[in-house]
């Protein structure tokens, strides 16, 4: 006859917060029934569940039942997997342990803590495993959640650097914040424009010194504004050049995103500054108002590695340089023009050709290459109305959540990790008065709880803000295409309609041309 009859305890927390397999209540019970295997005087009598409970809260049904059995006798012992299944906090834990369960002449084992009643003579001892336990469960906790808020806060980052970009001031009421300067603003917003209508850096440079412009640099002396003593191309008197403008429209500061630490020196002696890998940057969306739209800004990306395929030189680009390609062999399509008989003939033809290896170099007609792409434009644009049309009648607020409900979910799993972390704090001074530890425990205890606390706050502030981003580009997107579906009013097409639709033009002969639009519609 075997002395012991035990429950087995399993507990799993409160429901929407993510268990891993391990904390499974099959896993937990499988745990216990392979440890009581191997105990000859412990037998299972029953088994006790609380599914959806908190472990800081006591008053749990199956608990509650199971210490009932153990008022009647039906049970002697009580067995969890780990302590935490029983209860998390301290205080109380400590009390059903060391009075409640002794009071009923009840063993208690805690198995991958390796806490047994049976085996420990004085208080204090299980006292100290408890602590021990408690602890190791929260420290496992906190050094993952320390490691997290530590890229956090990096990707909290605020602006930290001493010359904001040409277009924004450092704000009056936050030095951290950048607002915009909104003379230059409407400069670079004009740096954007013309290039997406075709110009080069250099037309675009030669019309802002034109129109006397001042340079970045001279603007910001001007205006007395803090300007970099060792910038790239800042001489003195400089004026508008394409490195600059280049530098501009590469910029993501003016879509609203911040990006530091592209920089880091060796060490503290050696000043020289080393660019890091782009991975490693630190940006941060959404960090302060856009200047240029977020969609403009990717077609001008878009556009400056198109430019090493259209021809150096002055003026603006052909409507469609840069995003012909040769259906045979990828290569760009150049155009030509030629005179036959007093009258002009303007063609396209592969760049590569029979010589450098395309088997078939394509070649198309300048007025057959325009028809066809404009009545495809078109068709696009009728499209993109009905979307536009469509999506009006959605509910925006619906949408939204949608998007977001993921993230969503994320900080309310950390919002209940918050609380139990404010709770805990909050539980700890009346820990330290009824004697259970000691100054030093609670010294470190609290400061432990409290970069808990703030790397929580932290995350949830940084999902708060991803959910913001979301909300924000959808209502972005949204937007281009209410632009585009404007465009059907349009009686001629421009070089800047068809870089904000077109991503490239796949030629293979006059009646085989596929345009790949830059935002395809399902
Ligand atoms: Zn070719």
């Amino acid at each position: 006859m075997k002395m012991y009859r035990a429950a087995a305890y399993m507990r799993l927390s409160v429901a929407g917060r993510s268990e891993t397999e391990s904390e499974s209540i099959a896993n937990q019970e499988y745990c216990i029934r392979r440890f009581v295997d191997e105990q000859p005087d412990i037998e299972i009598v029953s088994c006790r569940i609380d599914d959806g409970y908190s472990g800081l809260i006591f008053q749990r049904p199956s608990f509650c039942a199971m210490l009932q059995d153990a008022t009647d006798g039906q049970i002697n012992c009580i067995i969890v997997r780990d302590l935490s299944r029983f209860g998390r906090e301290f205080v109380e834990t400590g009390r059903y342990l060391r009075n409640i369960l002794p009071a009923y002449g009840i063993r208690f084992i805690a198995i991958s803590d390796g806490i047994d009643t049976n085996r420990i003579s004085a208080k204090d001892d299980l006292l100290m495993q408890i602590k021990s336990a408690i602890n190791d469960e929260f420290s496992r906790d906190i050094s993952m959640k320390t490691r997290r808020a530590l890229s956090t806060m990096r990707k909290n980052g605020l602006y930290v650097g001493a010359c904001p970009v040409y277009g924004y001031l450092k704000s009056n009421e936050d030095k951290h914040q950048l607002v915009i300067d909104e003379y230059a603003a409407n400069i670079v917003r004009d740096i954007f424009e013309m290039k997406i209508s075709g110009a080069s850096a250099a037309v675009i440079a030669k019309e802002l010194n034109d129109r006397n412009v001042l340079s970045p640099l001279e603007y910001k002396k001007s205006k007395g504004l803090p300007y970099s003593k060792n910038g790239f191309t800042d001489k003195s008197n400089s004026r508008w050049s394409a490195s600059t403008i280049i530098r501009i429209l590469k910029d993501e500061t003016y879509i609203g995103t911040l990006v530091q630490g592209k920089q880091y020196s060796i060490n503290y002696k050696v000043k020289k500054q080393v660019t890091k890998p782009v991975d490693e940057w630190v940006q941060m969306e959404m960090s302060h108002e856009a200047i240029v739209p977020y969609y403009d800004f990717q077609t001008i990306q878009r556009l400056m590695l198109l430019d090493t395929r259209i021809s150096s030189g002055m003026g603006k680009v052909n409507l469609f340089s840069g995003l012909l390609i040769c259906d045979y062999c990828d290569a760009g399509m150049t155009r030509k023009t030629t005179a036959r008989s007093g009258k002009r003939y303007h063609y396209y033809y592969c760049c590569a050709g029979k010589k450098n290896g395309c088997h078939s170099p394509a070649f198309i007609e300048e007025g057959a290459l325009e028809a066809h792409v404009f009545k495809g434009i078109e068709s696009y644009i009728k499209e993109v109305e009905s979307l536009v049309r469509r999506s009006s009648q959605m509910n925006k607020d619906e949408v939204n959540q949608e998007l977001t409900s993921g993230i969503t979910a994320q900080i309310k799993k950390l919002q209940n990790d918050l609380d139990e972390a404010q709770f805990f704090t909050s539980k700890l001074r009346t820990t330290l008065l009824n004697g259970i530890i000691s100054e030093e425990d609670y010294a470190w205890m609290k400061a432990d709880y409290a970069a808990k606390i703030f790397s929580l706050k932290n995350e949830i502030d940084l999902l708060v803000r991803e959910t913001q981003t979301i909300i924000m580009r959808r209502e972005e997107r949204v937007q281009w295409l209410f632009n585009i579906s404007e465009f059907a009013e349009a009686t001629t097409f421009d070089r800047a309609m068809i870089v904000r639709l077109v991503k490239n033009i796949c030629v293979r002969s006059k009646n085989n041309i596929v345009v790949d639009f830059v935002y395809a519609i399902e």
